[in-house]
C-alpha cells in the first residue's frame, strides 16, 4: 500500500494580499458551510482504504478563517478520514491575525502537530506594501497561542526584496523571527506575478521594485544569519533546525505521491497528475456530480517526467540522484544532459559526484535559470522522442 501526502486547499482569506496569485478569494460575509461539505465529500472520495496518508498539509488561502462550526466539522472529518494512518506530520497554514485558542484546540484534537504561519515581515511599512492583514504585533502572540496548545513544530514565512526594505530591516525581521525559537523558517524573494495588484502598481510606475543586487545581498544575509543560528538550508528557500525539515514539502520536491483536495488543489496519484478546478461554485457542482473536481489528468512519462524530477529535486541542497531518475523514467538522464551539465559545471553552478547532481551556492542564487536550462534540455529531448515516433 503506497503512502501518500495529503494537501487540502481552503480557498478563503480575510482579504487578498497585493502580491498573491494563489487561488483564494476574500471571505467577506460568505457562509463557508457548503464548501466545507464538498471538501469533506472529496476527501472521503479520494482517501480510500488502499491509500494510507503519511503527511497532511491544510493550506490555502487561510484555513483558519473558516467559521468556527465549519472549522470543527472539517477537522472532525479529517480525523475520521485519517484514522488508521501513521501520520509523520500534520501541518496547518495560519495567518497571525486569524489564530485563536479555540481554533488551535480544535486542530490539536484532530492531530495537528505543526503550524506554518505567514509572518512575512516585522515592519509596518513593509506589511502595508504587501497589503497583509496582520500587524507585526500579532506575530509573537500567535506563536504563543500555538505553543500553549502544545504545538512544538512551527514554520514562519518571511519575504525579502519588498520595495523600501533594507538589509537592516530584513536583518531585524530575521532576528526577531529566530528569537521566537521556531524550528523552521522559509525566506521567499518577492515576485511580481501576472494579475496581482502589486504587479499593476509596478507596471504603472507607482512602486519601485527592490534593486536586484540588494535582493541578492538579502538572500545571502538570510543564509549566513540563519546558518549561524543553526538553521540548515535544505532547499532554495527553506531553512530548518536539524531534523525539522518539512516532511510534507519534501514529498513535492521528491515527486512522491500526494493527494490534492479542494478547489485548485493538485495531486499526483498512481503516476497520474491532476488539478482540480479553481472556482468554488464549479468545484462544489463537480464534487456533487462525480465525487471529485479534477479538470484534467495526465500521465507524465519519459523525459518529461525526468524534467519534472529535476525541476523540483534540484531545489533541494541534497540534489537529485540521476541514475535513480533514469531508472524511474526510463531515460538516460546523464547521457541526455551530459553537455549541459558540463557547461554548468565549468561555470561552477552545479556540482556532480557519486551519481548526484546538485546546485552550488552560486547555482542556488540563480536557482530558477539554472534549473530551467536543465529542464528545457530534457523537455527538448521529450519533444524529439515524440517527433521520432511520429516519423517512424
Ligand atoms: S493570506 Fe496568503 S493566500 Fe491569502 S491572499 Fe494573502 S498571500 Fe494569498
Amino acid at each position: 500500500m503506497t503512502a501518500h501526502g495529503l494537501y487540502v486547499h481552503i480557498p478563503y482569506c480575510e482579504t487578498k494580499c497585493g502580491y498573491c496569485d494563489f487561488y483564494s478569494v476574500p471571505l467577506m460575509d460568505r457562509p463557508t458551510g457548503a464548501l466545507v461539505s464538498s471538501i469533506i465529500a472529496e476527501l472521503r472520495h479520494r482517501v480510500t482504504s488502499d491509500r494510507t496518508i503519511r503527511t497532511v498539509f491544510v493550506g490555502g488561502g487561510t484555513p483558519t478563517v473558516l467559521h468556527i462550526d465549519d472549522f470543527r466539522r472539517f477537522f472532525s472529518a479529517m480525523a475520521e478520514v485519517l484514522r488508521g494512518s501513521r501520520l509523520e506530520e500534520f501541518t496547518v497554514e495560519a495567518n497571525p491575525a486569524t489564530l485563536d485558542a479555540e481554533k488551535m484546540a480544535v486542530m490539536v484534537d484532530a492531530g495537528v502537530d505543526r503550524i506554518s504561519m505567514g509572518a512575512q515581515s516585522w515592519h509596518a511599512e513593509e506589511l502595508a506594501t504587501l497589503e497583509r492583514l496582520h500587524s507585526a504585533n500579532d506575530i509573537a502572540p500567535s506563536v504563543e497561542i500555538a505553543r500553549s496548545a502544545g504545538i512544538d513544530r512551527m514554520n514562519l514565512d518571511l519575504i525579502f526584496g519588498i520595495p523600501g526594505q533594507s538589509e537592516a530591516t530584513w536583518g531585524a525581521s530575521l532576528r526577531r523571527t529566530m528569537e521566537l525559537g521556531v524550528d523552521h523558517i522559509a525566506c521567499y524573494g518577492l515576485t511580481y506575478e501576472p494579475g496581482t495588484r502589486l504587479t499593476a502598481m509596478h507596471q504603472a510606475g507607482r512602486l519601485t521594485a527592490c534593486d536586484e543586487d540588494l535582493e541578492l545581498a538579502m538572500y545571502r544575509q538570510a543564509i549566513a544569519t540563519l546558518g549561524q543560528a543553526g538553521y540548515e538550508q535544505y532547499e532554495i528557500s527553506n531553512f530548518a533546525q536539524p531534523g525539522q525539515q518539512s516532511v510534507h514539502n519534501l514529498i513535492y520536491w521528491r515527486q512522491e505521491p500526494y493527494i490534492g483536495v479542494g478547489p485548485s488543489a493538485a495531486g499526483l496519484v498512481d503516476g497520474l497528475r491532476y488539478k482540480n478546478v479553481a472556482d468554488i461554485g464549479l468545484y462544489q457542482k463537480r464534487v456533487a456530480e462525480r465525487g471529485d473536481a479534477s479538470l484534467d489528468s495526465e500521465r507524465v512519462t519519459g523525459a518529461d517526467r525526468a524534467a519534472e524530477y529535476l525541476l523540483t529535486g534540484l531545489r533541494l541542497n541534497a540534489g537529485v540522484d540521476l541514475d535513480q531518475v533514469s531508472t524511474l523514467c526510463d531515460v538516460n538522464v546523464p547521457g541526455v544532459l551530459h553537455d549541459t551539465i558540463e557547461e554548468l559545471e565549468q561555470l561552477a553552478l552545479v556540482i556532480t559526484g557519486g551519481g548526484t547532481l546538485r546546485l552550488s551556492t552560486s547555482g542556488r542564487e540563480l536557482g530558477d535559470s539554472v534549473i530551467s536550462k536543465l529542464y528545457l534540455r530534457l523537455v527538448g529531448e521529450a519533444e524529439r522522442a515524440v517527433s521520432l515516433r511520429v516519423i517512424q
